[in-house]
């Protein structure tokens, strides 16, 4: 091991007991070392590793000492005296005093991400380095960029300059305004622009980073020990890309197509050209290639995609994608690089170890492992942070989902692999903003902070010391700091936490009793079937997540889009039914407009008790209202039906209360 004898910069934190992420191994003396400050600089050879993201997490181990005697950092590798310094940075106090230690450590994970889509909504370097500078003091070591997608192309390439001249902008401010109208693009006077809106002028967003300005942002995050993973989508959420060179889609259209045509040669080409420059911008030995949600229509119908299919003998659509997806697979490997793709790739043949990033479920990380992949996992559930962090009506829009820090931080990766898989096969964990509602750069802080502390937590420290009190107290001062820093996190301290109905079980006569869905009626989805025929009585409100395993979802269903008869099991007297409903307008879950209750006593001939009308009106956040008929009455049988909203959509509810 080789010792370094170093003084420190001051940041200017305030005292901590323990520092994010916690070290493998720590022991805290009362003392402090009060020394001389200078500045630490990385050697070249670890710059290029880090840019390559070419080392080990035994690279990143170090030892740290700080007596009354000076501070000691021993480390095999310059990347684990800089991993030393980020933790002493933490321990510093305001005086720039270091608290006596003796620290043990090394990250569980290679791999410990933070993904920021620049696509929905450009994000200036400035913004990019400023990040940079928040996620190093948490060892966050890869900092994915999604620089293409529909709502805007942003990296410079100079063979095809109409991906930035066109691509890069577009015609509204608001991504939710833009792409749910007719989207346009545009920052030039294009031809294929029908009217001309400048950039930057009022209407108008957009933007691009040139190669030289990616190339500087590269030097910089590995100078504080990130590498940057770029991300060019492919084969689909490519509408930019095919309004700009429509001839790579299979209809030749711009504005009609998000697929490139994997049955004509000038894709690959373009791609293949797009990739080499990428490659000379960014060292990173993984380039992320997209590769999710290829709807494929357009290629069932192309003569080319069907001249494609046949040389290579294969019949589905579904094997076209792994075609193409193995083709850059391939290209990648033979410009000594590795493909990283969303899980949707787990088909395409690649090479072992090929990493792929997990999006949706357990289910699928277990799925690429059993296929001799390894796997980074960012799961919906616990790592995008599109997601609201506390109670709806108290935060900003977000895209729908309830994740607090609650939630990240309970993430355990491989929860169902064997220790031995989990070893072998897991590179690490990643949080991912998603940016559709995360219209500027402040808000896009307090969607990142503190959640992003939890992954570097797990990232770095494992699970199997997990203890959230702990961990949150120590985010608590985390938080302080950062807003101290301007950093615009989100105060925990204010937290409200999940809705107040579900963390009690509700008392009601209809608890329990058994629920029919009219066979006329549609079914409850099954993908939001709660806890099946149970749920609507079973006691157990919904919280802010619609996903939470309370709440039932209805989709069908023209006329009445929820229709349930309850079973009382005898004539009882009541005096109200009432139904929680959510409204999340990002996926499309909205109120009913009419709720209406009935009664019988022999199951069949059913008399109105009365309902509950209520205009369809879009909200901005996650809503719950109660629907509810109060009325006198005496029946075995209780009928609730309610219609769909004016705008369709979902209907989400948790419990039919009857009192
Ligand atoms: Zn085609």
């Amino acid at each position: 091991m080789r010792i370094f004898f170093i003084s420190i910069i001051l940041l200017g934190t305030s005292a901590l007991a323990q520092v994010i992420p916690q070290p493998s191994h720590a022991e805290f003396g009362k003392g402090f070392y009060c020394g001389k400050t200078t500045s630490i600089l990385l050697d070249d050879n670890a710059i290029d590793a880090i840019s390559k993201a070419t080392y080990s997490p035994d690279d990143e181990a170090y030892i740290l000492d700080v007596t009354d005697s000076g501070i000691k950092i021993t480390a095999e590798s310059p990347i684990g005296r800089l991993r030393a310094t980020q933790t002493l940075a933490q321990l510093t106090d305001a005086k720039g005093n270091v608290r006596h230690c003796h620290i043990k450590d090394h990250p569980a994970y290679a791999w410990r991400g933070a993904m920021i889509d620049v696509s929905r909504n450009f994000f200036t370097i400035d913004f990019l380095k400023k990040q940079i500078d928040v996620l190093a003091r948490y060892k966050i070591n890869r900092l994915h960029l999604h620089l293409t997608d529909a709502a805007g192309w942003r990296i410079e390439i100079l063979r095809y300059p109409r991906l930035t001249k066109l691509g890069a902008f577009r015609t509204f401010n608001s991504w939710k305004t833009w792409w749910n109208g007719r989207p346009e693009y545009g920052g030039s006077s294009d031809p294929l622009r029908r009217k001309y809106v400048p950039a930057g002028s009022e209407g108008a967003c957009g933007g691009y980073y040139t190669q030289k300005e990616l190339r500087d942002l590269v030097l910089y995050a590995a100078r504080r020990g990130i590498t940057i993973i770029p991300e060019i989508e492919m084969p689909a959420h490519s509408e930019e890309v095919l309004t700009a060179y429509p001839e790579l889609s299979c209809t030749h259209e711009p504005y009609k197509q998000a697929d490139f045509c994997p049955g004509n040669v000038a894709s690959y080409d373009f791609l293949e050209h797009v990739l080499e420059e990428v490659i000379s911008i960014f060292p990173s030995h993984y380039i992320h290639i997209g590769g999710d949600e290829a709807a494929k229509a357009s290629w069932r119908t192309c003569p080319l995609c069907a001249k494609k299919m046949q040389e290579l003998g294969i019949s589905d659509v579904d094997k076209l994608q792994s075609h193409f997806i193995a083709h850059f697979g391939r290209f990648l490997n033979k410009h000594g690089r590795q493909l990283i793709g969303w899980d949707e790739i787990i088909d395409s043949n690649l090479t072992p170890n090929t990493n792929i990033m997990v999006w949706r479920n357990a289910d699928i990380a277990t799925n690429a492992v059993n296929c001799g992949y390894n796997v980074i996992l960012s799961p919906g559930s616990h790592c995008y942070f599109d997601t609201y962090q506390d109670a709806p009506p108290s935060q900003p829009e977000a895209g729908g989902g309830f994740t607090t820090l609650e939630k990240v931080y309970s993430f355990i990766p491989g929860e169902k692999l064997s220790q031995n898989e989990r070893k072998k096969h897991i590179t690490g964990i990643q949080g991912n903003l998603w940016t559709e509602y995360v219209p500027t750069p402040d808000i896009a802080e307090y969607m990142l902070y503190p959640r992003m502390l939890a992954i570097a937590e797990i990232g770095w420290n494992g699970t199997e010391t997990k203890n959230y009190p702990d961990f949150r107290q120590r985010a608590l001062k985390e938080v302080v700091l950062l807003r101290s820093m301007g950093v615009n996190c989100f105060d925990l301290s204010s937290e409200v936490g999940d809705r107040a109905e579900s963390r009690s079980e509700v008392k009601h006569l209809a608890r329990g009793c058994r629920v029919s869905y009219a066979p006329e009626a549609p079914y409850y989805k099954k993908a939001y079937s709660a806890a099946g025929d149970v749920t609507l009585t079973d006691g157990k409100r919904g919280g802010w997540n619609n996903n939470d395993g309370r709440w039932q979802g209805f989709i069908s269903g023209r006329e009445m889009r929820f229709d349930v008869t309850i079973d009382l099991g005898s004539s009882k007297a009541f005096s109200s039914v009432s139904t929680d409903f959510m409204q999340m307008c990002g996926p499309e879950i909205f109120y009913p407009e009419d709720y209406i209750v009935s009664i019988s006593n022999d199951g069949s001939h059913f008399t109105e008790l009365g309902r509950m009308h209520r205009d369809s009106m879009k909200t901005l956040n996650t809503e719950v209202t109660t629907f509810c008929v109060k009325k006198k009455a005496r029946a075995r049988f209780i009928r609730v039906q309610a219609t769909p909203s004016a705008f369709s959509g979902w209907l989400f509810a948790d419990e039919i209360v009857v009192k």
